[in-house]
């Protein structure tokens, strides 16, 4: 008999995307290990922008109303022109209201902080991320997969059924699974940025010096940690140069020269270089990979660590149900479902990026807040229209409700007809099960022991459903479509799920 306390699955990197699927797995029961080379967690800022769909993903593993807490109010951005003079302000990250999503804008919270509340929702679940562990290799054979790594005067090896690199560009998982990264390097295209404090600048707005040589040159105030926020580009032709305060003020008395202001106390300082990448497959037997280890893009709309936590949750439930016995099988749809997503963000952010430094001051601002308002005409920076229309695990029984397989599952507000009381379906969803939602009186199909079924009535919930007459749809555990129809018969539910059975 197997021992339920043992690790099953070893998570190489605590970033954002690794403690996302760190507690996707720990709330199911998977034990789990997550690994960190760092000595100490970070401490600053990379990823701000917490898109809409992203939100969803938190509020289900249940971080969302603590990371709230850390989130900057929603303020002015102060765009320039070549010259100094003030050509815009807008108020960007908001978004008007999109029906059935409740979180179209984007919440402004440090990745330090997304991290942190992670971190402690993973503690909620008995799980410690483990610093000062460096993943060097692993070895795989038909029962799992066992990994070498290297704590300060120790080796020890972490034997699991699956191995997860979540461990950013550089991944050593992808590397020493022999998995390609491919694609390019924009050798000329860096940029210096991190978190520093700056004396005899307004900080009500952020600054933003959009015309000029190089790209954007920025200055955001955080009040929730007390520093700013800058990127600035780096001169095309270099490298090697000092990554330091000084750096940055050298750079910015030369393209901004505003007299009385000064920089110091950095946070944390580093080097940005563009890179278009991803990965061929995600999937080596045991070792899967996730977040930037799989990919990676120009900055462009905020994209990295939003297109990561979606993998980690596509991820999380498909593990988790292979553990109990389902087919290894559902793993390939994985990569079959996030691989074409990965390949539109990188397609996007290269053309928003590339749209936005064609413009002068005045246009980019207008372009930026279109972006985040869901009026950018390469994607939906908010993450809530991407579906997986066409996988293998979508099925449309017919035409006979508005939604499709394959699509996010709306929010809506409804009455549960079992037990009489109102309802917001998101809070139906919540939790590691599938969701049967049933419109109208047709007799309920036969469904398996881990789906909730729901009868549901209500003017929103049958607008926001499509739902004609009556209608069924099956909700994944991570919240898409995996069937719908307006009529059924009593094996529609059990023969969808029957090939996804657990032992
Ligand atoms: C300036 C800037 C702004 C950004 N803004 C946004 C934004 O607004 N929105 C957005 O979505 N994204 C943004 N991003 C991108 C975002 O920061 C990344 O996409 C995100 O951090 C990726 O998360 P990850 O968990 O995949 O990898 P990482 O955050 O890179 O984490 C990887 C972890 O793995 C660990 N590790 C590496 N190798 C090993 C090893 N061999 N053994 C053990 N541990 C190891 C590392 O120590 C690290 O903790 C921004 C990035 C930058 C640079």
């Amino acid at each position: 008999m197997e021992d339920a306390t043992a690790t099953k699955v070893v998570i190489v990197g605590a970033g954002p995307v690794g403690l996302t699927l760190a507690c996707d797995l720990a709330r199911r029961g998977v034990g789990v290990r997550i690994i960190d080379r760092a000595e100490q967690f970070q401490v600053g800022t990379r990823a701000r922008g917490v898109r809409g769909r992203t939100q969803e993903v938190f509020e289900d593993l249940g971080v969302l109303d603590e990371l709230r807490k850390h989130a900057e109010a929603p303020g002015t951005s102060r765009f320039y022109d070549e010259d100094g003079n003030v050509v815009r302000d807008v108020v960007m990250y908001d978004a008007p209201p999109v029906p059935g999503a409740p979180y179209p804008g984007s919440l402004m919270a440090g990745q330090q902080f997304t991290e942190a509340v992670l971190r402690e929702r993973l503690a909620s679940h008995g799980v410690a991320v483990e610093l000062g562990g460096e993943f060097t290799g692993f070895r795989q054979d038909g029962d799992g997969v066992t990994a070498d790594v290297r704590f300060a005067g120790r080796r020890e090896e972490i034997r699991a059924r699956y191995l997860v690199g979540c461990d950013g560009a550089g991944s050593t998982v992808r590397k020493q699974a022999g998995i390609s990264f491919l694609g390019e390097t924009w050798e000329r295209q860096r940029m210096l940025f991190g978190n520093l404090t700056v004396d005899g600048l307004d900080d009500s707005v952020a600054h933003l010096w959009a015309a000029g040589p190089g790209g954007m040159l920025s200055l955001a105030p955080m009040p929730k940690s007390g520093t700013w926020f800058f990127t600035a580009p780096l001169p095309s032709e270099g490298g090697g140069e000092p990554v330091s305060v000084e750096a940055f003020a050298g750079i910015f008395a030369e393209r901004v020269g505003l007299p009385g202001v000064s920089f110091r106390d950095p946070v944390y300082l580093s080097v940005y270089q563009v890179n278009i990448r991803m990965v061929d497959r995600y999937r080596s037997g045991r070792v899967l990979l996730a977040g930037d280890a799989a990919h990676v893009h120009p900055p462009a709309g905020g994209q990295g660590m939003n297109t990561g936590v979606q993998d980690a949750y596509n991820l999380g439930w498909k593990l988790a149900r292979v553990l109990r016995g389902a087919p290894e099988s559902l793993l390939d749809t994985y990569e079959e479902e996030r691989m074409p997503v990965a390949r539109h963000v990188l397609d996007t952010t290269v053309a928003r990026g590339r749209h936005w430094a064609a413009a002068g001051a005045a246009q980019v601002a207008d372009r930026m807040r279109g972006t985040f308002e869901g009026k950018d005409p390469f994607s939906d920076v908010s993450g809530l229209s991407l579906h997986y229309r066409g996988s293998s695990l979508a099925r449309q029984l017919d035409d006979g409700i508005g939604v499709r397989a394959g699509d996010r599952a709306p929010d809506a507000h409804g009455t549960d007809t079992g037990t009489g009381e109102r309802v917001r379906l998101f809070d139906l969803f919540r939790g590691t099960h599938f969701t049967l939602l049933l419109f109208g009186s047709r007799p309920a199909p036969v469904a398996g022991e881990d789906v909730r079924v729901h009868r549901i009535a209500g003017d929103e919930a049958f607008e926001r459903y499509g739902v004609k007459d009556g209608g069924l749809v099956l909700v994944r555990p991570d919240g898409y479509i995996a069937l719908a129809g307006g009529a059924w018969d009593d094996r529609s539910v059990a023969d969808y799920l029957a090939p996804l059975a657990v032992e």
